[in-house]
């Protein structure tokens, strides 16, 4: 007999937490008190609230979960980074990286276990999707992360594995209590949702217009060249990719990052040069460019000279370009190659 995992609490809306609270014989106000534990206080074990009677504890460890996630592996880098091979409650994997550096630690966390997109370098996208992750499991990443540290973060990535914005039901809500004062306390202007181009979620994102930051991953700037990357069923028109940035740009008032993986002899050429910066100047858009660090692909970076001089004539153009390493190359921060390692049945081969 298979034994269904039990919920988040964070996942138990503010609604049906009351009604089961007063099915327990609860006064309303333990609703409050659980939430402080939960997000302010990072609790991860109910019989930690000792603000609660023994029997209400006893019953809420029975219904729901407190914490959703455990270290099934850590990984040390030599940069300071530090990657997180997490187990869910149903046996599945994400990954998360802690990324230090003075003053500003970042956790980037993942948004589904695999990923639809399947993205041809990727070794997230290796074995497809196997579900999305509940608003719980994605807060609970950075609470991880906040305990790992010993303080809060102050800087939230979107760009583990899968695609956030074909799992905004639940992003939504576990970012708006990842940044709210009476949960975690990030600041909403240090949160950045990356996409592979998803217009209609980029646009329902412009809608609900919170302040976050949106980063594209441009992979090419033609549709030829993005076609030989992302596979057909969630690859969006360019010209409507950029039209669904512009809105969000318009409507959340924050700057679109552009991030273009460079590879030798795909996407580095004179005439990707010109077009990637006209269309970072359309859309008054900061370029990362980050050299493609993973091996075993037959594809590989352009050589160190070539980046610098690819950078140096995007800024002669006007464009506010940088060079982005990834953090963690050595351990394979790079976004599903810890899983795909752990879990070659979901992900494949390592990228
Ligand atoms: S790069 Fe991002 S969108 Fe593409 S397959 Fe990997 S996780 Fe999915």
């Amino acid at each position: 007999m298979t034994v269904e995992p039990k919920p988040s609490i964070k996942d138990v809306g503010s609604e049906r937490l009351a009604a089961w609270l007063r099915e327990q014989g609860q006064p309303a106000f333990r609703a409050k008190q659980i939430r402080e534990w939960l997000y302010p206080k990072w609790c991860t074990d109910f019989t930690e609230m000792t603000n609660l009677p023994a029997t209400l504890r006893a019953e809420l460890a029975v219904a729901f979960e407190a914490f959703t996630v455990s270290a099934d592996e850590t990984v040390r880098g030599t940069d300071e980074t530090e990657k997180f091979l997490l187990a869910l409650p149903d046996g599945n994997r994400i990954e998360s990286v802690l990324i230090r550096a003075p003053g500003r630690e970042t956790v980037c966390i993942s948004t589904q276990v695999g990923c639809p997109v399947r993205c041809v370098f990727c070794a997230s996208g290796r074995g497809g999707l196997v579900r999305d992750l509940t608003a719980g499991e994605i807060v609970d990443q950075v609470i991880f992360a906040c305990r790992a540290l010993g303080h809060r973060v102050n800087n939230i990535v979107v760009m583990g594995i899968g695609e956030p914005l074909l799992n905004l039901g639940n992003l939504i809500p576990a970012l708006d209590a990842i940044c709210a004062a009476d949960g975690l306390g990030v600041g909403a202007r240090h949160v950045t949702v990356s996409t592979s181009g998803i217009v209609p979620g980029i646009r329902r994102l412009a809608e609900v217009a919170r302040p976050w930051n949106l980063a594209l991953s441009l992979h090419s700037p033609t549709d030829a060249g993005r076609s030989k990357v992302i596979p057909p069923r969630h690859r969006y028109p360019l010209v409507d990719v950029l039209a669904a940035c512009d809105e969000y740009a318009r409507l959340s008032g924050r700057m679109v990052t552009l991030e273009y993986t460079m590879i030798a002899g795909r996407n580095d050429s004179r005439d990707d040069l010109a077009r990637l910066a006209q269309i970072a100047r359309r859309l008054r858009a900061k370029v990362n460019l980050i050299p493609y660090n993973r091996t075993g692909e037959g594809i590989c970076a352009p050589p160190a000279e070539g980046v610098a001089a690819f950078l140096d004539e995007l800024c002669a153009g006007g464009v506010q370009a940088t060079v982005r390493r990834e953090k963690g190359a050595e351990i394979g921060a790079a976004c599903g190659q810890l899983r795909a390692r752990a879990c070659p049945a979901d992900g494949g081969a390592v990228g």
